[in-house]
């Protein structure tokens, strides 16, 4: 791989709201080797790029992605098989990397397979964690049957169909189950394991004000998690649940939607960090009926969606670790942009900076390696035309403002000449 030589570079570190001006910017082997005011030494092939009047800026993270999550209706997602999931993630990944993601994780349905298409160059996209599929309480969020469907018990027996499963998340009750299916998501490569903490939206018999999972069953999976220097992440949207989940020792919740005053200083006193989901809320009042969302998971969005930017305010004023995140289905997965647009509602441009770059990166136990412009990180990096600090829509434009993107090093898109 050729070096990279960016020159006379205004840096955004992923942190810090004064930028360096003026800096060189070395990259090789798909890592930022160096940076420097003065003039750096580099190899005679080295392509140099002339960074003046941009905003240099690390590559930005979507924290809460399903890449196989190919229609809003999960029963046509389950229908459509393999194939259309796989080229549904094909676009859907491209599409992140060319608006400026270099990193998603995926907290739903992502597999090794996916992973190894994109690490071997078959597909492009943006680095790309995990978290396999989620754990789920029988009639939780994660159980997909119908009310009039008649139960189907687990099978234990090795010729058997194994745990109740889906796509997108596995049945797993008792601490003993639990253990077992974190266990075997972990074996797979999943970065963390998402558990279901709460009722949702697209499940069809579960209310959301629901807690789901006991404390054992949560501490069990948790204590998994801890031994393989990982973590979990839970989907909850009650306070009850962000609270009980952040106490039991989950480190990520997600959504956090109906979060009070009180659990949002919890949360943030237990160094827990939070990934709200408004584009996904929005998207589907607007949507949902005409993408033929069920009418009880309309029913659902459309209350939790009231209270989504209030919750942002409680969570900003209890000084929460907020990262940013999307949870986008079917073709609405071209809005994930829209999520700045929602966010600036309650917060500042250096707010969302971090929120898509230096703290998802923190949360993913991936600190000073992606997220950030420091030596020794990898090269995901945004040439970035205006100054994203003073106004944020820059990078709520679907890319149309970046000039540069970078990806472990490569030029994935280039428009400097
Ligand atoms: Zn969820
Ligand atoms: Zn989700």
């Amino acid at each position: 791989m050729t070096q990279l030589l960016l020159k006379k570079a205004r840096i955004f570190d992923g942190w810090h709201a004064d930028c360096a001006e003026n800096m060189q910017v070395l990259v090789a082997d798909g890592r930022i080797q160096e940076i420097s005011q003065g003039p750096i030494k580099i190899a005679d092939d080295a392509r140099v790029i002339d960074a003046s009047g941009l905003t240099l800026m690390p590559g930005m993270i979507d924290a809460h992605v399903h890449a196989f999550a190919s229609d809003v209706a999960v029963a046509r997602v389950e229908a459509l098989g393999e194939a259309y999931r796989a080229a549904y993630a094909t676009r859907m990944l491209n599409h992140a990397l060319q608006c400026g993601f270099t990193t998603v994780r995926d907290v739903g349905g992502g597999n090794y397979s996916l992973y190894r298409a994109l690490a071997d160059g078959l597909i492009a996209g943006p680095r790309y964690f995990y978290a396999g599929r989620i754990l789920s309480m029988t009639g939780g969020h994660g159980d997909m049957r119908q009310l009039e469907e008649r139960p189907r018990y687990y099978s234990a027996c090795a010729c058997g169909d194994g745990p109740l499963a889906n796509s997108f998340s596995v049945l797993a009750d008792g601490v003993d189950e639990c253990i077992k299916s974190a266990r075997e998501e972990l074996r797979q490569g999943a970065h963390c394991i998402k558990i279901m903490g709460s009722g949702g939206v697209l499940s069809p018999t579960d209310p959301i004000w629901m807690n789901q999972y006991r404390e054992d069953e949560i501490r069990a999976i948790v204590n998994e998690c801890t031994e393989r220097r990982s973590y979990v992440a839970a989907h909850c949207h009650p306070a009850s649940a962000v609270r009980r989940c952040v106490e039991y020792g989950v480190r990520s919740i997600e959504h956090g939607t109906l979060i009070d005053d009180d659990t949002a200083e919890f949360v943030a006193r237990h160094g827990a960090f939070i990934v709200p989901t408004m584009a996904v809320c929005f998207a589907l009042v607007e949507t949902g009926r005409k993408l033929g969302l069920p009418s009880e998971s309309q029913e659902k969005v459309e209350q939790i969606a009231r209270e989504a930017i209030s919750g942002l305010d409680r969570m900003r004023r209890a000084g929460v670790d907020v990262c940013y995140g999307t949870d986008l289905l079917g073709s609405t997965h071209v809005q994930q942009c829209r999520e700045f647009t929602i966010r600036r509602e309650v917060f500042s441009p250096l707010e969302l900076l971090r929120q898509a770059t230096s703290t998802p990166a923190e949360m993913m136990l991936m600190q000073g390696q992606i997220g950030c412009v420091a030596p020794g990180a990898h090269a995901d990096l945004l040439l970035v035309e205006g100054d994203p600090l003073k106004d944020i829509s820059v990078l709520a434009a679907d890319g149309q403002f970046l000039r540069l993107i970078v990806r472990g090093g490569e030029v994935v898109k280039d428009r400097m000449s």
